[in-house]
C-alpha cells in the first residue's frame, strides 16, 4: 500500500522539489497551495500522474483531507523578505493558523508532520555558527518580525502538539537554499544578482556587503528533509551548507559565473538584516548521517543554466 503525503506550499520553490522527490520515492502526493507566491508551472509536469493531486487552498482556512494520510510537510509560507514585507499579515497567519490547522489534521489522521522552520528563528545571531541550542536574537516588532515570530510560534505549537497530544512532529531549521524554480524577481539575493547579470544591470549589494550567508543547493536540502522525516527525532534540526561567504564576495562570484562586466553598486542595508549566518550541522550529521554534497560552484552553474533557459518576458517581469 502506497503512503500518502500532503505537501503544503507545493507550487513554490521548495514544495515543488519535494513533490518531485516523494513521487519518485513511490508516494501518493497531495500538493496544496493558494499560489500567493507560488507558480503552477513548477508542478505542471506532475498533473498527468495518477499519484499526484493538487488542491488550490489557503491553509489558514480549515484543511480537510478525505481518506488515509500518513505524512504532512508544511512548507506553505512566503519566504523572501520582500514577499513577507509585502504580505505581513498573511505571513503571520500561515505560520500560526496554518500550522495549527495542519497539526490538527495530523492529530486527526495519526499522520507524522514535518514543519519548515528557518535560520531566521536565530534573528541577527550573537552565537556563530548557529547551533540548535541557541535561542536567537529576534526583534519582534521590526519588519522581519512577522516572519521570524511566526516561525518561532510555529516551532512552539508544533512542540506542544508533540508533548501534549503525542503527535509525531519534526522541525527543520532551513538555512538559505537556492536552485532552479526560484522566482527570478522574488528579491532574494541569488535570483536578484543573476537577474541583474542577465539584464546587463549593475549588481545591488545591500550595506557594505560584509554580512555573510551560507548557501545550500536544493537537492541537498531535500535529502536532509527526507531523512529527518523518517528519523525519530522531534527537536529542531539545522539543515544548511556551512560554506559561508560575504555578500560582496558572492556578487563577485556571480559576475565571474555569468561573465558579465557590470559593476557592483551599494544600496542601504534593510532594517534588521542579519550580519552573519552559518549553520552548525553537527546534529544533522550525527542523527541523519547527512551533509551537503553539492558545492557552490556546481550548484550555481546548474541554477544559472535554469535562469538562462527562462523566457525573456520572465527576465524583465518586475514584481516589486
Ligand atoms: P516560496 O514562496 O517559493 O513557496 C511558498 C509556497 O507557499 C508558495 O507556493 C505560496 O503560494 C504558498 N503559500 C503561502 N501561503 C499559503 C497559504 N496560506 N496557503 C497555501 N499556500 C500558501 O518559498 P520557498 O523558498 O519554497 O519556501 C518554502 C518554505 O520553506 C517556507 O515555509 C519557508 O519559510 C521555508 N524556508 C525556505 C528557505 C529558503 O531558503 N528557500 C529558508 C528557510 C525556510
Ligand atoms: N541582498 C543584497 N542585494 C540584493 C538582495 C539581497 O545585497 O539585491 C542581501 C541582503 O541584504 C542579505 C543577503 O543578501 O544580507 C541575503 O538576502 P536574502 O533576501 O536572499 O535572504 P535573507 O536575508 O533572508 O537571508
Amino acid at each position: 500500500m502506497k503512503k500518502r503525503i500532503l505537501i503544503t506550499g507545493a507550487a513554490g520553490f521548495l514544495g515543488s522539489h519535494l513533490c518531485d522527490r516523494f513521487i519518485n520515492e513511490g508516494y501518493k502526493v497531495m500538493g496544496m497551495d493558494n499560489l500567493i507566491t507560488g507558480n503552477l508551472q513548477n508542478i505542471e509536469h506532475l498533473f498527468s500522474l495518477p499519484d499526484f493531486e493538487f488542491y488550490h487552498h489557503d491553509v489558514t482556512k480549515f484543511v480537510h483531507v478525505s481518506g488515509q494520510l500518513d505524512y504532512i510537510l508544511h512548507f506553505a509560507s512566503p519566504a523572501s523578505p520582500i514577499d513577507y514585507l509585502k504580505i505581513p499579515i498573511q505571513t503571520l497567519k500561515v505560520g500560526a493558523h496554518g500550522t495549527h490547522n495542519l497539526l490538527g489534521l495530523a492529530k486527526d489522521k495519526g499522520a507524522r508532520i514535518l514543519v519548515a522552520s528557518t535560520s531566521e528563528v536565530y534573528g541577527d545571531p550573537t552565537v556563530h555558527p548557529q547551533t540548535e541550542s541557541y535561542w536567537g536574537n529576534v526583534n519582534p516588532v521590526g519588519p522581519r518580525g512577522v516572519y521570524d515570530e511566526a516561525k518561532r510560534y510555529q516551532e512552539a505549537i508544533t512542540m506542544a502538539y508533540h508533548t501534549y497530544h503525542g503527535v509525531e512532529t519534526r522541525i527543520i531549521r532551513i538555512f538559505n537554499t537556492y536552485g532552479p524554480r526560484m522566482r527570478l524577481n522574488d528579491g532574494r539575493v541569488l535570483p536578484a544578482f543573476i537577474g541583474q547579470a542577465l539584464r546587463g544591470e549593475d549588481l545591488t549589494v545591500f550595506g557594505d556587503g560584509s554580512q555573510t550567508r551560507s548557501f545550500c543547493y536544493v537537492d541537498d536540502l531535500v535529502e536532509g528533509i527526507y531523512r529527518l522525516l523518517h528519523s525519530n527525532y522531534a527537536g529542531p534540526v539545522n539543515i544548511g551548507n556551512p560554506s559561508e561567504i560575504t555578500i560582496r564576495e558572492f556578487a563577485e562570484e556571480i559576475l565571474k559565473l555569468t561573465g558579465a562586466n557590470q559593476k557592483i553598486i551599494y544600496k542601504p542595508l534593510p532594517t534588521d538584516d542579519p550580519k552573519q549566518r552559518q549553520p552548525d550541522i553537527t546534529l544533522a550529521k550525527k542523527l541523519l548521517g547527512w551533509e551537503p554534497k553539492v558545492d557552490r560552484k556546481q550548484g550555481l552553474q546548474i541554477t544559472y543554466e535554469y535562469f538562462k533557459s527562462l523566457k525573456m518576458d520572465d527576465l524583465y517581469k518586475k514584481e516589486h
